[in-house]
């Protein structure tokens, strides 16, 4: 049997990054306007109940993945389906980058950037 020392070896303790009001909102309005569909729905089920998860998560990749990965985790936003459960994963970093981009250019509507 383990000891409770043991089980925390055997368990990374990971903290969980809640996602503030604001952003939660932000990356729902972000994965709303990219959506082919307007409703959103479900690859599975189809149903149009999918939301973003409260919490950031991460997986662990190789240190080679390039500009998707920070270091040995990808952070990712996470939309559930409320009726079939489907998860699908989304990069925070490129939406990060995305938001960045379009706030920049909202910035500079009207000048040239040459980008
Ligand atoms: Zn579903």
């Amino acid at each position: 049997m383990m000891s409770d020392e043991e089980k925390n070896e055997a368990t990374p303790t990971v903290k969980p990054k809640e996602l503030n009001k604001e952003l939660h909102h932000q990356i729902t309005a972000f994965i709303n306007r990219k959506a082919a569909d307007p409703n959103d729905k479900c690859v599975v089920c189809g149903s149009p109940l999918n939301h973003v998860l409260p919490t950031e998560y991460s997986v662990v990749v190789q240190p080679d993945e390039g500009a998707v990965a920070s270091g040995l985790l990808m952070p990712l936003y996470v939309t559930a389906c409320r009726n079939c459960g489907f998860v699908r994963l989304f990069s925070k970093n490129y939406i990060t980058a995305i938001l960045a981009d379009e706030a920049e250019k909202t910035a500079g509507e009207g000048t040239d950037h040459g980008d």
